[in-house]
């Protein structure tokens, strides 16, 4: 059993996007120094951060000298590089560790390790060259959709394909390949899991939520989610098998579709704290940030019982359109919590902040955080 790494030392984060910022502030909240690191300057986690060193991941010598001064390493951003995550490990602790990203961020290993870990996910068939792309369409069915391996999130790199005459157009529009090919889904809802391990192998996780996406990106969080009991057990079920079969010490967030008639398959995987967990903030009395503070610290992970029903709303740059969102007129709207990541920038699409409610029921808590949301753009 290593020592747990406590209050005074310092945490470095890979990665400085609104993740490391909630990450650092809960970690400053306890007393711990926090150094992140990312190719960008002035960043969302940057600005709360002791130290912002910006350098980029390819540059293993400052990934060394990064980790060389931390206690421990951990992640917001799952997409960085794997020399990067095994050169900081050379230095501290990487938690979870470098491995985990690695069959995370592609989703063809993602797909064959949930596939050979016995987790249910949609048909599916990896294609690595246009020349086998008919034959998967076969084998799969349509619809169907294709999705680059590499750096997809918030359906980027994805196109849909109606009927197999669609299938070439579909590889052109995503780039070509590699590419995971999967049923398209008819599902009922989608939800997730956010869930922590242990240094020592403890579980605890958030139970689930709904997540409602726009244009692919998600929009609304209710939690917890109204689905049947059993449909509750089995996607807990499998965040808690996916964070032992991938052995990670951190938080993880399972993305699941849930069908009409209940089953329920996994989507994604993300090794890392989540948008949809955002609610344990005010919702929960230890939110996913200090979880993962505690799980990569050694130390014991927190109390996860949901203090009241929740809904998140995200705010995105297209808010800003018309002008500087109207911040008072959300913020009369009672039980609602601002959060705003400090992004310079509101580009279309681009995640700016989010709401949170709290109310006796998940319906209420969904009504006050869509009244605040839509004050915002009202016009005075
Ligand atoms: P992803 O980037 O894989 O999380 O996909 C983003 C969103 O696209 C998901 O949250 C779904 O709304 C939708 N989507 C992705 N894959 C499928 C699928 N196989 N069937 C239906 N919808 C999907």
């Amino acid at each position: 059993m290593s020592a747990p790494i406590l209050p005074g030392a310092t945490i470095g984060v890979l990665g400085s996007g609104q993740l490391g910022r909630m990450l650092a502030i809960a970690a400053r909240r306890m007393g711990y120094r926090v150094h992140v690191y990312s190719p960008e300057r002035d960043t969302p986690a940057g600005q709360v951060a002791d130290r912002e060193q910006s350098a980029p991941y390819e540059d293993l010598d400052a990934v060394r000298r990064f980790a060389r001064e931390v206690s421990v390493v951990t992640f917001e951003f799952e997409n960085v590089p794997a020399a990067a995550a095994a050169a900081a490990a050379e230095a501290a602790p990487v938690r979870p560790e470098g491995r985990v990203l690695h069959t995370t961020q592609d989703r063809a290993r993602e797909k064959r390790f949930l596939a050979s870990a016995g987790l249910p996910v949609p048909a599916f068939d990896i294609v690595e060259r246009e020349a086998g792309l008919d034959a998967a369409v076969a084998r799969v069915g349509t619809p169907a959709v294709l999705k680059t391996t590499r750096f997809g999130y918030d359906g980027k790199g994805q196109a849909r394909i109606e009927a197999p005459a669609a299938a070439r157009a579909a590889w052109a529009a995503v780039g070509g390949g590699p590419c995971v090919l999967e049923a398209h889904v008819d599902f009922a809802c989608e939800v997730s899991v956010v869930g922590a391990r242990g240094l020592e192998g403890a579980v605890a996780h958030y139970g689930v939520v709904e997540n409602r996406h726009a244009r692919h990106i998600l929009d609304v969080t209710i939690a917890p989610a109204s689905v049947p009991a059993a449909v509750a057990r089995e996607a807990e079920r499998i965040a808690c098998a996916v964070l032992e079969a991938l052995d990670v010490v951190g938080v993880l967030c399972v993305e699941m579709f849930v069908t009409h008639d209940g089953r329920v398959l996994v989507n994604e995987l993300a090794p890392r704290t989540h948008n949809s967990g955002h609610f344990t903030i005010e919702a929960c009395a230890t939110s996913q940030f200090e979880q993962q503070l505690r799980a990569v610290c050694g130390l014991p992970l927190g109390a996860v019982a949901q203090r009241a029903p929740a809904a998140m709303a995200n705010l995105l740059g297209d808010l800003w359109v018309g002008g500087e969102p109207r911040w008072a007129a959300a913020l009369a709207v009672r039980g609602v919590a601002l959060h705003l990541y400090g992004k310079a920038e509101a580009r279309p699409g681009r995640k700016m902040g989010h709401l949170t409610a709290l109310a006796p029921t998940t319906e209420e808590a969904s009504r006050l955080v869509l009244e605040a949301r839509a004050a915002l753009g009202a016009q005075a």
